[in-house]
């Protein structure tokens, strides 16, 4: 067997606090879909990573900085975003909503007139929230993680957030304050990222580990994990 001096090793960066994909466990472990499977991944592949969590926007910051070698963080596979990184096939699907506190009389976009929009910088679902600033007529507010956003939505001094549809899905299931009030758009799906030409064999190694994990139950089983309806 390969001795542990002599696998690859990587510095990998994660969203500190993305449920059910990224989140610090009681004990102080980081886990979820994305750190699990990527574990699997790597035992399976034979390379080890350092893993460096902090919030999505400083995680792709790092990577175009070539600070790290690759991001897991539930991030979705854009075209822009293609342009400079190279990313894994797609593990996961995903689209964004707009959600609201648990009471809130609020249906729909157009009732944001005049109010106040949470949104997590560099993501895929502020860009959609930005988008429709114009046409609604509200003000943006920017948070660095998932959390912050939410709790300035629950305490109320935002009206609503846009956040990933699997993600806020989880969060709602798991005793947070808000509802979902519109139906995921965009359609986005789930990568692991390199810098674009940078990390061949990285990608290489995940794609391959991510097939078998798919192949072998590995994949459901780290899903099930976290999303299994019957407990
Ligand atoms: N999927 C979203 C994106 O890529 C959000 C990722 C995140 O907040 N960790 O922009």
């Amino acid at each position: 067997s390969v001795r542990a001096a002599d696998k690859p090793s990587y510095t990998i960066a994660t969203d500190a606090t993305y449920a059910p994909f990224d989140f610090q466990a009681d004990n102080g472990e980081y886990r979820g879909i994305d750190l699990d499977l990527l574990k699997e991944i790597s035992k399976s592949q034979g390379f080890t990573y350092t893993l460096k969590p902090m919030s999505f926007n400083a995680a792709v910051q790092a990577l175009d900085a070539k600070q790290v070698d690759g991001v897991i963080a539930g991030m979705s596979i854009t075209p822009e975003r293609k342009a400079k990184f190279d990313f894994s096939d797609p593990y996961y699907d995903s689209g964004e909503v707009m959600a609201v506190g648990k009471n809130s009389k609020i249906t729909s976009p157009k009732d944001l007139k005049g109010k106040t929009v949470a949104l997590k910088t560099g993501t895929v679902a502020a860009e959609y929230g930005k988008s429709l600033q114009k046409k609604y007529g509200f003000k943006v507010k920017y948070f660095n993680d998932s959390n912050t956003m939410y709790n300035d939505v629950i305490n109320g001094n935002s009206a609503a957030c846009f956040e990933d549809y699997p993600v806020m899905a989880y969060g709602i299931k798991n005793g947070m304050d808000l509802k979902i009030v519109t139906k995921p758009v965009g359609g986005g799906q789930y990568g692991f990222a390199v810098n674009k030409g940078m990390n061949k064999a990285l990608i290489t190694s995940f794609n391959k580990g991510l097939k078998q994990a798919r192949k072998d139950g590995t994949y459901k089983k780290v899903v099930d994990r976290y999303l299994s309806t019957k407990k």
